[in-house]
């Protein structure tokens, strides 16, 4: 008998073959994430129509030359073909971006089956236009935040293993097996407790400095993160971006105090300008967005990098 498996010719996941074919493909994911990026946060925008790109600058239609990862960009130099307006650098780096996110999937999910590597690569596609978006506009698109917290107990309970060591799903589990409902009340769990410390989080902020700390977009994207990683994955999301996110904090106010500094120098304000020049910088550094931070943290969990969770202090693992 010639089963249908035989007739099919395509390489087996954990193939380098399949590894590459993968990474080509999220460098063509990576496309269509910059649209999701530059569409998302305007009202009423589909990413579907118009479906093919056109030039900010001379409203041309690109053709699919135009319209090829990295290389077109490469090849016409960062330019239209047609009115030689620039295009951005961050379009053919969202489309690496893509790429290595892609591979890492395969690395980390490849031999764990389809299941695992749609999951891992869907999730990291969302966490990448989270993180553009807020960088460029201090939100996080409701169609990743919004689309994860429908997505992450649909896709915990139909795929069980997902939480398969989690707190509440072990503790849940029939005869030790975690089934479906099980590793639906840890999605859930994960949720909730997402959701509760970065509102909190929040609430702590605003108290402490009269002005919006975290916004609710973040408590939307880790409510969605929770319900893929779970109770302990949660704490050590956070854990990582708390951790990330004070660094870039701590750096940017640096690179205000540097700048100021500067300018006061040009002034010929020399020492008693110090004082002066952290408080702006402070001021000046405060607004960092924290989603990419939540994003990072949820993608190292969700990919189970071990390297990096060792390092964590409360690992609880
Ligand atoms: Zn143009």
């Amino acid at each position: 008998m010639i089963s249908l498996g035989n007739l099919i010719v395509f390489p087996a996941l954990e193939s380098t073959g399949f590894g590459v074919f993968w990474t080509v493909m999220g460098l063509f994911v990576g496309s269509f994430l910059n649209v999701c990026i530059h569409r998302f946060p305007v009202e009423g925008a589909s990413v579907w129509s118009p479906s093919r790109s056109h030039c900010p600058g001379c409203d041309r239609q690109l053709t699919w030359r135009e319209n090829l990862p990295v290389m077109s960009w490469l090849l016409q130099r960062g330019r239209c073909l047609g009115c030689s307006a620039s295009i951005h650098w961050r379009y053919p780096l969202v489309e690496l971006i893509g790429a290595g996110a892609f591979y890492v999937a395969w690395r980390v999910a490849g031999g764990q089956g389809w299941a695992f590597l749609l999951l891992d690569s869907v999730v990291l596609a969302g966490l990448i236009v989270a993180t553009f978006v807020d960088f460029e506009r201090y939100e996080i698109p409701d169609q990743v935040s919004i689309g994860g917290m429908w997505a992450a107990p649909v896709v915990a309970f139909l795929l069980p293993v997902l939480h398969s060591s989690g707190l509440v799903a072990g503790a849940l589990a029939s005869g030790g097996e975690v089934d479906g409902v099980a590793s639906l009340a840890e999605s859930l769990a994960g949720m909730a407790l997402g959701a509760g410390i970065l509102y909190g989080l929040g609430w702590a902020g605003r108290m402490a400095s009269g002005a919006e700390a975290m916004g609710f977009g973040d408590v939307k994207l880790m409510a969605a993160g929770g319900g893929l990683i779970g109770v302990e994955g949660t704490f050590q999301a956070l854990q990582i971006a708390v951790f990330a996110g004070s660094l870039v904090g701590v750096l940017n106010i640096l690179r205000w105090y540097a700048v100021v500094r500067a300018r006061q120098r040009r002034r010929g304000l020399r020492l008693r300008g110090a004082a002066q020049a952290l408080r702006t910088a402070r001021v000046l550094g405060r607004y960092l967005p924290f989603g990419p931070y939540l994003a990072l943290g949820i993608g190292i969990v969700l990919l189970g990098w071990k390297d990096v969770l060792d390092l964590l202090p409360f690992g609880l693992g």
